[in-house]
Parts: C-alpha cells; sequence; structure tokens
C-alpha cells in the first residue's frame, strides 16, 4: 500500500500544482481578455508601497480612449483617493466609471495626464507589482468548478501563498458569506460554478469580498452590482464593504446612491467627466445637479415600488 501511496501522493501533488497553473491561466486570460497590450516598458520599476499609509491614489488630467481614432472616453479626468479613504465614483451608464477602476489596474495605458499610486506613475511600474497593491471586486466574480473553500481561497494566489481553511472561514464571515455557506449541507466543500451550485450576483459579490480580504490589499477597488438586490443582502454587501475597507485605501463604483451616502467624497461623471465632486450633503444642496437629479430618481422608483407592495398587500 505504502509503494502505491507515495506516486499518488506525488501525482496528486502535481495534480494541484498543475490545476492551479490552469486556474491561474485561466483567471488571467478572463480578466485580462479586455486587453493584451499593455506592455511593461523596458526599464519599468517595481512599485513600492511599504505602509498603507502611502496608498494614495491619483488622477491628474488623465484622458482615454479605447481607440484613440475614436471618442474619448475620460476627458481630464482629476482627482485623489487619499490613504484610508472611501471615494465613489457615480453617474449614469456609459459614463466612464467602470474604465476608470480598469485603468487604476493598468489593464489599459492612458493617452495623456497621470496615473500615481503611492507618488509612482503607473505607466512606470510593472503590471505584476502594481495589480499586487490593488483587490478587485468586480461586478460579476469569475467562479471555477471547484469548491467554495478554493475559489475563496485563490484570492490569496495573487501573494504567492495558499490559503488555510481557517483564513478562508475568517474572510467568508468578514464578507458576511458564512452563514450563506453553514446552510449548505456540505459547507465549504460545495461545489461551485457551472457544475454546481449557481450563485446569484450578490452571493458571487461576496465571495469577491472575501477573496479580496484574503489577498489583503492596501487599495481595494468595488464595482458594485447592477443587478438589483433585496434589502437584507444588500445589507450585508454594504457591511462587507465596510469591513473591508477599514485602513485601506477604497473607490467604490456605485448604481444605488443609498450605499455611498457615507463616502468621504463623491465623484459625479458625466460623458468622462467629473461634473460635480463633494460629500453626499453638498452635492443634495445643488439645486438642478445632476446628483440631485439621480437622487430624486431613485427615491422616486424606491417610492413606487414601496406603493405597489404596499396596494398588493392591502387587497
Ligand atoms: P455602467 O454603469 O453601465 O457600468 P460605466 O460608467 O462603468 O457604465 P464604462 O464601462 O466605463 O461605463 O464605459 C464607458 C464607455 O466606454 C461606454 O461608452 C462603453 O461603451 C465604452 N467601452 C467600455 N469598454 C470598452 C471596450 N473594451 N472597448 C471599447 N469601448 C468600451
Amino acid at each position: 500500500i505504502l509503494q502505491l501511496y507515495v506516486p499518488l501522493n506525488f501525482l496528486g501533488t502535481y495534480y494541484r500544482m498543475i490545476k492551479q497553473c490552469m486556474v491561474d491561466v485561466e483567471s488571467m486570460f478572463k480578466l485580462l481578455n479586455e486587453n493584451k497590450e499593455v506592455e511593461d516598458a523596458p526599464e519599468s520599476k517595481e512599485l513600492v508601497l511599504n505602509s498603507k499609509a502611502d496608498a494614495r491614489i491619483e488622477f491628474e488630467k488623465v484622458t482615454f480612449a479605447y481607440n484613440p481614432a475614436e471618442r474619448l472616453i475620460l476627458n481630464h479626468v482629476s482627482f485623489t483617493v487619499e490613504p484610508g479613504a472611501k471615494v465613489a465614483l457615480v453617474g449614469r451608464s456609459g459614463a466612464g466609471k467602470s474604465t476608470i477602476s480598469k485603468l487604476i489596474y493598468r489593464l489599459y495605458d492612458i493617452q495623456g495626464g497621470v496615473i500615481r499610486i503611492a507618488g509612482q506613475d503607473v505607466t512606470k511600474c510593472t503590471q505584476r507589482s502594481v495589480r499586487l497593491h490593488i483587490g478587485i471586486v468586480p461586478q460579476d466574480c469569475v467562479l471555477f468548478n471547484d469548491t467554495i473553500e478554493y475559489n475563496i481561497g485563490f484570492g490569496k494566489l495573487g501573494t504567492g501563498e495558499v490559503a488555510t481553511r481557517d483564513e478562508v472561514m475568517a474572510a467568508a464571515e468578514h464578507a458576511q458569506f458564512n452563514s450563506f455557506v453553514s446552510k449548505q449541507p456540505q459547507g465549504y466543500e460545495t461545489l461551485v460554478g457551472e457544475r454546481g451550485l449557481r450563485l446569484s450576483g450578490g452571493e458571487k459579490q461576496r465571495v469577491a469580498i472575501a477573496r479580496a480580504l484574503l489577498k489583503n490589499p492596501p487599495i481595494m477597488v468595488y464595482d458594485e452590482a447592477t443587478s438589483s438586490l433585496d434589502t437584507h443582502t444588500e445589507k450585508q454587501i454594504m457591511a462587507a464593504i465596510n469591513f473591508a475597507a477599514q485602513g485601506r485605501t477604497n473607490l467604490v463604483i456605485a448604481h444605488r446612491l443609498s450605499t455611498i451616502m457615507d463616502s468621504d467624497q463623491i465623484l459625479v461623471l458625466k460623458e468622462g467627466e467629473v461634473v460635480e465632486r463633494g460629500e453626499h450633503t453638498d452635492l443634495l444642496a445643488k439645486p438642478g445637479g445632476l446628483y440631485k437629479d439621480m437622487w430624486d430618481q431613485q427615491l422616486n422608483a424606491r417610492n413606487t415600488k414601496a406603493d405597489r407592495i404596499g396596494s398588493a398587500a392591502s387587497l
């Protein structure tokens, strides 16, 4: 038996290594599918970020087009996210919010202006070193056909380490996902993905937050799911984000304005330009402002929905 066990064990190790590599490549391509043209400059340096207290993001007059021959997507966008702060990006669909998050992750290079992280121009730093310091919580995260444990623990791969079960559980707890997992008969061994349990948008977003927590980066970028969430799930996600945001530099792309009212600063984007900026109460006080307009619209939509539910209940 021992004679058999040794080679099998050996094979197991290789299987895991190969699987790990395949998953890395798969995830990398999914993430980078967008663009494979960004290349490190020959003399590029490593981004140096020794402390979370240095994790400042600066956009200075950033101009960008996916296709330089066509229209500009961002036009002279300037803002700063101070270390430890939470800045929200809002604006109508197509305004350029997700594009900003892609540029921070250096999925594309810009045509004008500068993007700095901790004072360093990201175009002069290796992509790998930039991405190592940023946790991304996408709208719709990629799930592997594997267990919940693997899907969360995968987050730590960015650091070159494999997460332990305890670490996965702690991250899930902070991401408000542990109670969902404990309801599954197979707990963390539950298979998810296309061949397993299908997760909802809100559940996937919590997996993404747990993953990002394991990476423990100084910078977090959250792209709030557009799909409508019930009030309970929305609260859980907000609590998860608020936990994850502590002590980091945070940029939140928000679709529901109610989730970002507490931000240190809100940037309102319109057709690739920042047209308003400030705290929630300042922006609401701006008569005729875009933020106020969007806020009123969302409030009306909520009230109409509540009316419908109310009148249905009274029937
Ligand atoms: P939403 O709220 O709908 O997610 P957004 O504000 O995040 O919208 P972006 O996704 O940043 O908007 O898109 C800004 C503009 O850039 C849109 O007009 C979009 O069509 C265009 N765009 C986005 N991705 C690409 C791409 N890969 N290639 C070309 N154009 C793109």
